[in-house]
């Protein structure tokens, strides 16, 4: 049997998460025979891909008939899936993700936080970039602390451009209001002033190579969304909501919002579920309106006292109760992305409401 047999047998493969081949998802790198052995090298389209051991197992069932006593040997590396949405403006980022809600408090920033420090959990390079201006909130859950500087950086043609510096965060660049202003100060945001920023924050910043930059954007209103979908291809926002009705109502105002301006909806995450708000709220929604639905995290005290001390990526790190949900979700949402990448999916349209 040669190479391109093997291929030809695992093509047609399904992979469960996705519902798409491997042939779509491009999961078979390199394919090698040798007297003793089947060498396979899958490469996935995210390293959040779960259950990456499923699908050594589906090669090994497809091939069992043909391997002749030779071993199958699988190994695993990835590459990010994406569509250099940045492109437009000069960026070399893959995938800018929103994160959104309808309205505050339900816990945007910390999933926001968490998507960012999971994917790089996971080992993708990430960037957080905190477009909350009216609560500028990502300072204080990273525990990043310092104030942006501009440097003087040489493009390759010799041309020296001016660049904002991000803060490091654990080894992730960050980018917050926060960082400029005073605590305690408010900022009244006039639209040309805030575009400029989000301009600035995103053309005129040295963000350098991302596989994923996650944007926390402010509640409710639909301004910031506005401009980022003019400056740049989202791969998609992230709806968050907590279980309760009267909050489902504001998600579904903010998915509306996602409609009107052009981003795609990658899904909804239920927030604070358990005992006080009840759960499963939003995944019933998710359900209604034909979104996915990207998990549950619980209500947890870790959460909030983790927040408050700027150690919010301290929560994959250690064993903790939250830590599974947090994980599932970040798979969840990079799936996502990467099913969007791969099919066009037509982006469901609400009725205005
Ligand atoms: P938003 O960005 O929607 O305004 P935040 O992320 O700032 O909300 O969260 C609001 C408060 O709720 C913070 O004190 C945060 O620590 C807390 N919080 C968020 N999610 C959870 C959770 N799942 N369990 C416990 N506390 C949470």
């Amino acid at each position: 049997m040669t190479d391109a047999d093997i291929r030809a047998k695992l093509r047609s493969l399904i992979d469960p998460e996705l519902g798409l081949t491997y042939d779509r998802l491009g999961l078979i790198g390199s394919v090698q025979t040798t007297s003793d052995a089947i060498k396979i090298g899958v490469q996935l389209p995210t390293p959040a891909y779960p259950g990456r051991e499923r699908i050594g197992e589906a090669i090994g069932a497809a091939l069992s008939s043909s391997v002749d006593g030779r071993k199958i040997d699988v190994t695993y590396s990835w590459q990010v899936l994406g569509r250099e949405t940045g492109g437009k403006i000069g960026l070399r980022i893959k995938n800018v993700v929103a994160v959104g809600s309808g309205k505050g408090g339900v816990g945007k920033s910390t999933t926001a936080a968490s998507l960012a420090y999971g994917l790089k959990h996971f080992g993708a390079k990430v960037g957080l970039l905190d477009a909350d201006v009216y609560g500028p909130s990502i300072p204080l859950l990273t525990g990043a602390k310092g104030t942006p500087v501009v440097r003087d950086i040489e493009l390759p043609n010799g041309q020296r451009i001016q660049r904002l510096e991000p803060i490091d965060a654990d080894g992730m660049k960050v980018l917050s209001i926060g960082f400029l202003i005073r605590e305690n100060q408010a900022v009244i945001w006039r639209g040309p002033m805030l575009h400029k920023l989000l301009t600035q924050f995103l053309q005129e910043t040295d963000w350098g190579e991302l596989d994923y930059l996650i944007i926390d954007l402010p509640p409710g209103t639909g301004d910031v969304s506005l401009t980022l979908s003019q400056l740049l291809g989202l791969a998609g926002a992230v709806v968050v909501c907590t279980p309760q009705k009267v909050a489902l109502l504001d998600a579904i105002k903010a998915i509306s919002m996602f409609d009107q301006v052009k981003i795609p909806v990658l899904g909804i995450v239920e927030n604070m579920s358990g005992e006080i708000f009840g759960r499963g709220g939003a995944k019933a929604k998710a359900e209604e309106l034909g979104l996915p639905f990207l998990g549950e995290i619980p209500i947890d005290a870790t959460i909030r006292v983790r927040g408050d001390d700027g150690l919010i990526g301290s929560l994959f790190e250690d064993d903790n109760p939250v830590k599974p949900h947090l994980l599932r979700m970040v798979q969840n949402v990079a799936m996502q992305i990467t099913r969007r990448v791969l099919v066009d999916a037509p982006m469901p349209s609400l009725e205005i409401l």
